[in-house]
């Protein structure tokens, strides 16, 4: 069967391996598996969103509310903006492909860092649209301007935190990227990891109505990370009103499940579960830094859930990943990135210690 030429150029998404993988394959038992590897919340499900999903288990019959009206009401409250100015993906991927399909043909192109989240580059090739990148994996400013210039890209993709680096842009960097940028471009900043940067670093946080003056910005979030929900897939966008209202063009109804409804309801207003999750991250990220200057390696400082270690060429990335693979330790090796270098998740500190011991032996 011949299939749309576009699918040609186009990589399948690597997903962070699973655990049942490894069990099968490699024989560890599963309470053993430490899966580090997808930036998923290591503390859990919040109990208190854990018992709303039990609860709503009964209504599994019946399709979710499809206005999504009370996870609008609780994060507009929460942000400080009205309803229509929310849409809600199943997770911020599903916006993020909304966003491509409105706007993405074979005639226009997308700008991007060197080295950023891969979904924007398969959502741009889905529609056939060209990739440009910047020559530096951080979001600088001067570089995203001047290929802006060169380009006239129909989306220019600011990753803050970048995912898979972990380092974040400034908001005033970030403004003056959106201000060089005329109408007709539309801005995307992905915040997926934003409560990581601005618990860190007041001058990295950026909220939705920073952006909310400029008609050509949205602003997205998930509920897949800080507030660990990935499983039940839930993520927003929030712009103005005209914007949201073309994306509901792209909208399959009930794009998010009863149970996942119900949940990212409950969780939008336990703060004290991002909180705790922010804090465990603080405490452990440190564990991380220190173990790579006591082995002589370099990182990027983190404003995420994860930390990226950059080796030197003596250690090999995809040998490590490998190796810990086999003792059941995942975590995401970044050579397909054309870097030497690998992506952990922060974990508790009980899985930390397990990275932290099979690391040693692997390298030693
Ligand atoms: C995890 C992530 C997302 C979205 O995840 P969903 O689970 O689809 O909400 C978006 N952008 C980046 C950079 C991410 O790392």
């Amino acid at each position: 069967m011949r299939f749309n030429k576009v699918l040609e150029d186009i990589k399948t998404y690597e997903a962070g391996k699973p655990i049942e993988l490894v069990v099968r394959e490699f024989g560890v038992k599963p309470e053993e598996v430490v899966k580090l590897a997808s930036n998923e919340n290591p503390i859990g499900t919040s109990p208190k969103v854990a018992e709303v999903i039990r609860q709503n288990a009964e209504k599994a019959h019946l399709y979710p509310d499809d206005s999504m009206f009370e996870l609008k009401a609780a994060l507009a409250a929460k942000f400080d903006v009205r309803e229509e100015n929310i849409i809600i993906g199943a997770g911020s991927d599903q916006v993020l492909e909304f966003i491509s399909r409105a706007l993405l043909n074979e005639s226009e192109s997308v700008l991007m860092s060197a080295m950023t989240f891969a979904m924007y580059e398969i959502y741009a090739r889905q529609m056939g649209a060209k990739i440009v990148r910047t020559p530096s994996y951080e979001h600088k400013a001067d570089e995203f301007i001047s290929a802006y210039k060169a380009h006239k890209p129909k989306i220019v993709y600011i990753c803050t935190p970048n995912n898979p680096t972990g380092d974040a842009t400034a908001k005033e960097e970030v403004l003056r990227i959106i201000e060089a940028v005329e109408s007709d471009t539309l801005v995307v900043v992905d915040g997926a990891y934003m409560e990581y940067a601005a618990a860190k670093d007041p001058k990295y946080a950026i909220v939705p109505n920073d952006l909310m003056g400029y008609e050509n910005v949205i602003y997205l979030g998930t509920f897949s990370k800080a507030y660990g929900l990935g499983g039940m897939r839930v993520g927003y966008g929030i712009a103005q009103g005209s914007l949201i209202k073309e994306l509901y063009k792209m909208r399959p109804p009930f794009n998010i499940t009863t149970l996942s409804l119900a949940a990212a309801i409950e969780a939008a207003g336990d703060n004290a579960f991002v909180e705790t999750s922010i804090a465990l991250h603080q405490e452990q990220i440190v564990r991380y830094e220190a173990f790579a200057q006591t082995h002589g390696f370099d990182y990027i400082d983190s404003y995420t859930n994860f930390i990226t270690y950059l080796f030197p060429d003596a250690m090999d990335s995809t040998k490590i990943s490998d190796a810990l693979l086999r003792r059941g330790v995942i975590i995401r090796n970044l050579a397909s990135y054309g870097m030497n270098a690998v992506r952990i998740t922060v974990g508790t500190a009980r899985q930390n210690d397990i990275f932290f011991k099979h690391f040693a032996e692997v390298i030693g």
